[in-house]
């Protein structure tokens, strides 16, 4: 086992993976910018070290200054989290050929995967279904214009590198095509240094499910259900749930099964999420993650697993210590993302925080790195918190986050608490009958209305 773990990340996944090292008995060691000086993680870690100046590029995307401190402080593993360079195969290369240990799966398979594109095609080849759509890059705007006509309109046209939601554009009509090809284009290369896009079938009405899948260095691959991540904005992810409410028993087997099957067969070593739009009971495939995810809490709460513990243990090559007959999900967990922005217009709101309380009570989890008195800083994320919570039934469940959410004390700035509270209040939600393009709907009509 690792002695030393170092963490190439902040916020509320550092002070995760230091939690898991502590209980493990690994040391951990946090590294920050000048701007995160103040950090829970800094507090927390066994050591620290600053790698740069705040913004990310110079700090922790910064692989020379993260490499000098993993040899520094003698660390012999690297967790990169979720974010800044945990899905960068270089840097996952460079980790391993300086000596250190990179938790996650190999550098090439994060290369194939990271390709949208060839991720689409390996799993094709290796029996999941995709959405319909263009078998690969599309490189002009004829070609494009067919591949419409085959899949039908609406389509969405997709950077092959892109990420985070961003890169995306949706068309309607063979007049909106040219327009947006070329303006997907330049974005892409804008913005993920690689233009290839590649077109789908926009699907109306879809949720997004996602498998959570684990393997390990001895040919052992399995699942653990899944999450429903159908409460979106702009493509990305606020509330997230498991079970999902619209899948039966043999469905979820069913797609799990061939999850663990298609990461069984890759060789893939590792926490990973293959994510999913379904439909009218049909699964299409969107993407894989190379990683551990953001509401990875909402699948522990439901099976009990430490699943960062699990991923240092593979890590260190030890074989996986799950299987189908110890996995058992229990009850329901919803999370919710808490970000430090205004509620109703989303612009970000960094600042200091002047009164801190969090929530708690039985089957009540906030994960965050924030404390009374603590700076948010400008140049992240605004997402500062997650607040997770598990009850025997869905119905429970959301009770309890409702309550929860009613506890929660953070001043001095604004927060999507209440945009929270609101969801977990409308029918639609409390019914479980939402699909991904639900919120904007809403949203859209709640400022119509005032
Ligand atoms: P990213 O890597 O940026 O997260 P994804 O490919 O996972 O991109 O897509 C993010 C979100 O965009 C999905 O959860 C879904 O809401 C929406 N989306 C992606 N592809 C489609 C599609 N073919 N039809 C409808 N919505 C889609």
């Amino acid at each position: 086992m690792f002695k030393k773990i170092l963490i190439a990340n902040r916020g509320e996944i550092a002070l995760r993976i230091i939690r898991a090292c502590r209980e493990m008995g690994i040391k951990s060691v946090a590294v920050h910018s000048t701007a995160d000086a103040n950090s829970m993680a800094v507090r927390l870690a066994d050591e620290s070290v600053c790698i740069g100046p705040p913004r990310s590029r110079d700090s922790y995307l910064n692989v020379p200054s993260i490499l000098t401190a993993a040899a520094v402080t003698g660390a012999d593993a690297i967790h990169p989290g979720y974010g800044f360079l945990s899905e960068n195969a270089q840097f996952a290369r460079m980790v391993e050929e300086h000596g250190f240990t990179f938790i996650g799966p190999s550098a090439d398979l994060i290369d194939r995967m990271g390709d949208k594109v060839s991720a689409k095609k390996t799993v094709m080849e290796l029996g999941l279904p995709v959405v319909p759509g263009s078998a690969g890059a599309v490189e002009s705007v004829e070609q494009g214009l067919e591949i419409c006509h085959n899949a039908g309109y609406p389509v969405i046209i997709k950077a092959a590198s892109g990420g985070g939601g961003k890169g995306m554009q949706v068309v309607r009509n063979d007049e909106e095509f040219s327009e947006a090809f070329t303006t997907a284009r330049r974005e892409a290369a804008a913005n993920f240094g690689d233009d290839t896009v590649y077109i789908e079938k926009y699907l109306e009405k879809p949720r997004h499910i996602e498998i959570q899948i684990f393997g390990d260095k001895h040919g052992n691959a399995i699942h653990l259900g899944e999450r429903d991540c159908s409460i979106q904005r702009r493509h990305q992810k606020l509330i997230e749930e498991a079970p999902s409410p619209v899948l039966s028993e043999e469905e979820r087997m069913s797609i799990g099964t061939l999850a663990a099957d298609v990461v069984r067969k890759m060789g893939y070593v590792g926490a990973g999420t293959i994510e999913f739009l379904y439909e009218k009971g049909e699964f299409f495939f969107m993407e894989m993650n190379t990683r551990i995810q953001v509401e990875h809490p909402v699948t522990e709460m439901i099976t009990g697993i430490d699943l960062i513990a699990e991923q240092i243990r593979v890590a260190a090559g030890e074989p996986l210590s799950l299987n189908k007959e110890n996995i058992r999900l229990r009850g329901h967990a919803i999370e919710i993302r808490i970000n430090a922005e205004d509620p109703d217009t989303f612009t970000p709101s960094p600042g200091k925080i002047t009164t801190f309380h969090a929530p708690g009570g039985l089957g009540v989890r906030f994960d965050s790195a924030i404390y009374g008195g603590y700076s948010i800083p400008p140049y992240y994320d605004s997402m500062v918190g997650k607040l997770i919570v598990h009850a025997k039934t869905r119905d429970e469940a959301i009770k309890r986050m409702r309550r929860a959410i009613v506890e929660t004390v953070i001043e001095g700035v604004k927060t999507t608490l209440p945009l929270h509270e609101w969801i977990l209040s409308e029918p639609a939600f409390i019914g479980g009958e939402y699909t991904i393009h639900w919120l904007e709907k809403k949203l859209a009509e709640k400022n119509k209305d005032s």
